[in-house]
């Protein structure tokens, strides 16, 4: 076949193993591959040319066969409390958004693993788009190699979170993937308790997750204590409900320091009762685990409130009361609709709220 008949692949869909393959297979040392890592990963280089410590040849050999997978930039917007949130557009034109959040001494990223999502959750702004397509793994990784150029000099990102756009678990190949790159030495070495992957609650890919022994985090949006109200909130639960989830977050191995979190939102009049409370508690006993509130983030036209802050207290000190480890996530990014769920594509600035009339 004419070599230029022949696609151009991502070489960020490579994890190292299949890369050293290819150099092998290519009849390369093994070891440029790492090489070659060291320079996709975190530095980001865009031209093969910049790996000044290979040669032409080989340069020019990776020219022919692959792209660096760039992703552009289609808007960038700051938050008042330094949180950033970009939507990168996809060569098929297709956007995703990812989040920058600064920290005290560091940086957390939030980056998509899907267009859209197919899961539904009636209260999340990305489940508004359906699922358009599912990202590849570079197409996951770049978020982080973009992002992490906005930086400035000395600055990192320490953590990654798998919660932007989304269900991770339902892309589980290339999360895979995405998630054995971003640890790998050469790359940002980023370690297995900096890795966060949140999931809706695909039971049976939990299992699998656990069975496969994936390093990273795991976070279960559980966001709600009967089936009843769990169902409505998000359809998920009428395949797995709450027992069967629990059933399989019970499989996941409790390491020393390891702890799932379950994370649950808490939207006024419908999952926020004190009872529920209580009964949540009942509900992970035994469970090595620890619980994340989330006070509901509103966008345009969406259904639910958070509850009054003094109402967000009582109920995480209910938790707390009865041994329950629980935070609260304060959301940023909200003024510039970067919090959880409400990615969205397109979204746009609420217009500026008319300047109040004096006299
Ligand atoms: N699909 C995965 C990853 C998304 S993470 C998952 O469901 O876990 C996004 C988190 O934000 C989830 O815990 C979800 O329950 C929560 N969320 C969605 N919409 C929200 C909103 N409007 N306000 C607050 N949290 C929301």
């Amino acid at each position: 076949m004419p070599e230029f008949a022949v696609p151009m692949e991502n070489i960020k869909d490579y994890t190292l193993a299949a890369l050293t393959e290819w150099m092998t297979g290519h009849g390369e040392k093994p070891f440029r591959a790492r090489q070659v890592f060291g320079w996709l990963y975190p530095r980001g280089i865009t031209g093969f040319q910049e790996m000044t410590n290979v040669s032409k040849a080989l340069q020019a050999e990776l020219a022919a066969h692959f792209h660096l997978g760039g992703l552009a930039t289609a808007s960038r917007r700051q938050s008042s409390d330094g949180s950033v949130k970009f939507a990168f557009r996809l060569a098929d034109a297709r956007q995703i958004e990812t989040v920058l959040m600064p920290n005290n001494t560091h940086y957390t990223l939030c980056v998509s693993t899907q267009v859209g999502c197919a899961m539904g959750c009636d209260f999340c702004a990305t489940a508004r788009m359906g699922l358009e397509r599912n990202l590849g793994t570079g197409e996951i990784v770049q978020q982080a190699v973009e992002a992490g150029r906005a930086l400035e000099p000395g600055k990192r990102i320490r953590n990654i979170v798998f919660m932007g756009m989304g269900e991770p678990l339902h892309n589980y190949d290339n999360l895979v993937r995405a998630l054995e790159i971003l640890q790998e030495d050469n790359g940002f070495g980023l370690s297995a308790r900096r890795l966060t992957v949140s999931t809706c609650g695909l039971a049976p890919a939990i299992r699998r997750f656990a069975r496969d022994g994936i390093r990273a985090n795991l976070a279960v949006s559980l966001n709600a204590v009967t089936d009843a109200v769990r169902t409505r909130l998000m359809p998920v639960n009428k395949r797995w409900n709450i027992a069967a989830l629990l059933d399989a977050c019970r499989e996941v191995p409790a390491g020393n320091r390891y702890r799932i979190t379950f994370e649950y939102v808490l939207m006024e009049g419908v999952t926020d009762g004190l009872a529920d409370a209580r009964q949540l508690v009942r509900l992970l006993h035994g469970l090595k685990c620890k619980v994340n509130l989330i006070p509901f983030n509103a966008y345009p036209g969406s259904p639910y409130r958070a509850p009054p802050p003094a109402h967000v207290r009582a109920f995480q000190q209910i938790l707390l009361d009865r041994g329950v480890l629980a935070t609260l996530r304060i959301s940023k990014g909200q003024d510039i609709q970067a919090a959880c769920g409400q990615l969205i594509r397109g979204q746009q600035a609420p217009p500026p709220e008319p300047m109040a009339r004096t006299g």
